[in-house]
């Protein structure tokens, strides 16, 4: 694919621009960095912003439900609209009014497909587990026939897609209220693993792996 995004009407940046990013490069990093995204799609009528788990494999994003999801798999799927936030801090200005978050998101326009050949959705699901979870599709039980049969996976290309990203300190810092006796500045947020709690039921003597201990903390 292209290292800049395509650019056309509905993801021109208008408002905020300075924010807007049209690097391809940046896309791809904030969809590593997470795995939970927003579908925004209209069901019967009524707007619905359904948060799901995706992967990525570079040029196309999965997601999946089960095939009794109303709003995910119900019916032909018409255009979303798919969201992926990561807020990096709150900026505190001097006035309320420029109050704002760091952050870095991400926007994906398209009208996904349904994957019915077998093989080609066992490859979508690998490429959703491994994003969230690498190592895992290797570790666990993969899913059976009954399974695959009871989930439905959606591909969504990349091609049309915006990115927006805020970083540094709050934009009032140059105004006549630089000179209030406010404090003003960033309180970053991060995000991390924490440590791995073994289900109470895990029979004796089962270790978690080295690609799931390898996460804790980061
Ligand atoms: C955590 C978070 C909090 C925010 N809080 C506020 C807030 O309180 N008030 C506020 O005004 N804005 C906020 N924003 C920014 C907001 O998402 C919009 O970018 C902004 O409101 C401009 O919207 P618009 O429809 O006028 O943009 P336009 O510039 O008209 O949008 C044009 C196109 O740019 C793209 N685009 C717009 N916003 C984004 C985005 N965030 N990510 C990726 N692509 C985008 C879309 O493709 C869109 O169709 C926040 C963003 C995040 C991630």
């Amino acid at each position: 694919m292209d290292s800049v995004l395509p650019e056309n009407e509905r993801t021109r940046h208008r408002r905020l621009r300075a924010q807007g990013s049209r690097e391809r490069a940046e896309l791809d990093a904030i969809l590593a960095a997470g795995f939970v995204c927003h579908v925004g799609v209209v069901v019967d009528g009524t707007p619905m912003v359904v948060p799901t788990v995706y992967g990525c494999d570079g040029e196309t994003l999965y997601f999946h439900g089960s095939v009794a999801s109303r709003s995910l798999v119900a019916g032909p799927l018409g255009e979303v609209c798919v969201t992926v936030t990561h807020v990096d801090g709150l900026v505190l200005a001097r006035s309320l009014f420029e109050h704002g978050v760091n952050y870095r998101s991400a926007m994906i326009y398209g009208t996904p497909r349904v994957l019915t050949d077998p093989d080609e959705k066992l490859e979508g699901l690998r490429v959703l587990s491994e994003h969230s979870v690498p190592g895992q599709w290797d570790y666990a039980r993969r899913p059976s026939k009954k399974e695959l049969v009871a989930t439905s996976l959606l591909a969504l290309s990349l091609e049309e897609a915006s990115v927006k990203i805020r970083v540094g300190p709050p934009d009032d810092g140059d105004s006549p209220d630089a000179e209030l006796p406010v404090w003003a500045g960033v309180l970053p947020m991060s995000v991390r693993w924490g440590r791995l709690e073994a289900d109470p039921s895990l029979k004796e003597g089962i270790e978690p792996p080295e690609h799931l201990r390898r996460l804790e903390g980061r």
